[in-house]
């Protein structure tokens, strides 16, 4: 690549301005008020370099994208064989909300999905933690991988808890399967104060590059989660992090990455980058439809497809 990396994330962005298919999400009240044309992204190498462009540093709740992170830390509070247990890591080929779990075991099959993401959710801190300690853990996790202090916005929490009856149905179901024993609403309430986290794309890329790095903040040099926990995360991201379409989405574009309803994006490219994203309108899948646009870009631009050699 010869143009300087700013110069060429904004020709992206430029090039997709007139991308406007989709629409926002509208099941939570909240986010149908989204700016649907706001379009971030940055970049962050392992090494600690940060390049964005457009509304980079624009707040918006991180929703599913929080749900990678969240299972690198219950794995690091329970230890992997406590969470498989309670979570599959098969991808689920599903959409993200779907009301189904493994045969037998009744486990959700990936933490990717809702179903997952709740049980995940349920897993932080320990043992008979209380509720608040879960989402005190999983703001304070996201806040150390994003290297600033990052607050749970309370308009999209409540906003969301009054039209969660799917997730409300989804923690019945793994409640009287036994997954875990919290109150399906506790359980959801949890679960969306997680998903209310307020993030920009530069912290996504901060937090994917810390994924990137081996589990190591590359502004800190802190290490905020251990080899095995990043490698198992990203694995399962790459086989699931988008949903329905994750297949298609690994063989084109070829980055472990991470989609949200409210269009926030996360890719991680392990020992080289993290990429955030941000823009509302969502395909299909539930995937931020110029974000797809832009990752595609970026994929073949740069070279970026884990699978091809060299
Ligand atoms: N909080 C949202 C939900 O549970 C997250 C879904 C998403 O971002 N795909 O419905």
């Amino acid at each position: 690549m010869h143009t300087p990396v700013p110069e060429y994330l904004q020709e992206v962005l430029d090039g997709l301005s007139g991308h406007v298919d989709g629409a926002v999400a509208d099941y939570i009240p909240e986010l149908a008020a989204a700016d649907p044309d706001r379009f971030g992204i940055a970049l962050m190498t392992t090494s600690g370099r940060i390049h964005a462009a457009g509304d980079a540093d624009a707040e918006f709740s991180i929703q599913s994208v929080s749900k990678p992170f969240i299972y690198a830390a219950a794995i690091m509070d329970r230890g992997l064989p406590r969470v498989l247990r309670s979570v599959g890591v098969e991808p689920s080929g599903e959409a993200f909300d779907e009301l189904s779990l493994e045969q037998g075991s009744h486990r959700p099959r990936n933490p990717m999905i809702n179903a997952g993401a709740i049980t995940a959710h349920q897993l932080l801190v320990g043992e008979g933690a209380t509720s608040a300690q879960r989402t005190d853990r999983a703001r304070a996790f996201l806040s150390v991988l994003a290297d600033r202090e990052l607050r749970i916005d309370e308009a999209v929490m409540q906003s969301e808890l009054e039209t969660a009856d799917r997730n409300l149905a989804l923690a019945h179901l793994l409640r009287n399967y036994g997954i875990f024993s919290t109150s399906a609403h506790e359980a959801v309430a949890g679960y969306t104060a997680q998903c209310s986290i307020m993030v920009t794309a530069r912290d996504l890329a901060v937090m994917g590059a810390c994924l990137a790095n081996d589990g190591v903040q590359p502004h800190t040099g802190n290490r905020v989660v251990p080899s095995d926990v990043a490698r198992q995360t990203l694995s399962v991201m790459a086989a699931a992090g988008m949903y329905d379409a994750a297949g298609t989405w690994f063989s084109e574009v070829g980055i472990p990455a991470k989609s949200g309803v409210s269009g926030g994006m996360l890719g991680v490219l392990p020992g080289q980058l993290g990429i955030g994203l941000f823009s509302p309108r969502l395909d299909e899948h539930g995937n931020s439809a110029r974000g797809v646009e832009a990752f595609r870009r970026l994929s073949s631009d740069m070279n970026l497809h884990l699978m091809t050699a060299g």
